[in-house]
């Protein structure tokens, strides 16, 4: 079976296909997209996963899959969520994580609950399904760990004292949203 991920991002490529088939999916070749990028205008995760795997599909002809993620802040409202790549208007992850850290200055430690969320659309000519995935915990005070990218340095996942930029790649792959998602999307193609 084949599988477009719409992503121009090699890396990631390798990375879902390793995945899946750790995950049990077996006979899957992950293909890069490297066709037109849609105006990702949606206002939902949902939404903008779509509009990726739905480009990918129509360009390619072969089911397609797109990933979109943020963190969203309940104390904004689910802000940053789908402007987090972008929020402090630079695709900057320092700057962004600054203004982030800013606007919660004053929020005490018990008000500070964030989830990164991570959804995956998959798009077959027949089917569009979404499957999402979430990582609870709470928006730190400062910067703390070198592993990861984005907000992992200010994320302290729920049941840990540690930021997701402070555990070891492994484990970080083994808790994430990302990963919650591409479980439910491997037992959707298990049981095709
Ligand atoms: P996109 O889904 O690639 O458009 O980008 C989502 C943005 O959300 C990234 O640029 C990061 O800022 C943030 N983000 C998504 N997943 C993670 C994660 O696992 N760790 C840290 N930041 C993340």
């Amino acid at each position: 079976m084949k599988l477009v991920l719409a992503t121009h991002n090699a890396h990631k490529v390798v990375e879902v296909e390793q995945i899946l088939a750790k995950l049990g999916v077996a006979d899957l070749s992950v293909l890069g997209y490297d066709g037109p990028e849609p105006v990702e205008d949606g206002i939902t995760f949902a939404e903008n996963a779509l509009i990726k795997a739905r480009a990918a599909y129509a360009h390619t002809g072969v089911a397609a899959i797109a990933d979109d993620s943020g963190l969203a802040v309940e104390v904004l409202g689910g802000a940053p969520g789908i402007f987090s790549a972008r929020w402090s208007g630079t695709r900057d992850n320092a700057k962004n994580r600054e203004l982030l850290l800013a606007q919660l200055a004053d929020v005490k430690p018990e008000h500070r609950a964030a989830s990164f969320v991570c959804t995956i659309a998959l798009v077959d000519g027949e089917n569009e399904i979404t499957f999402t995935g979430i990582w609870a915990g709470r928006v730190a005070f400062a910067e703390a760990g070198p592993n990861g990218f984005g907000y992992d340095p200010i994320f302290i996942p729920e049941g840990l004292e540690l930021t997701a930029a402070e555990l070891e790649p492994e484990v970080k792959n083994a808790l994430s949203h990302r990963a919650a998602a591409l479980e439910q999307l491997a037992s959707y193609l298990k049981h095709l």
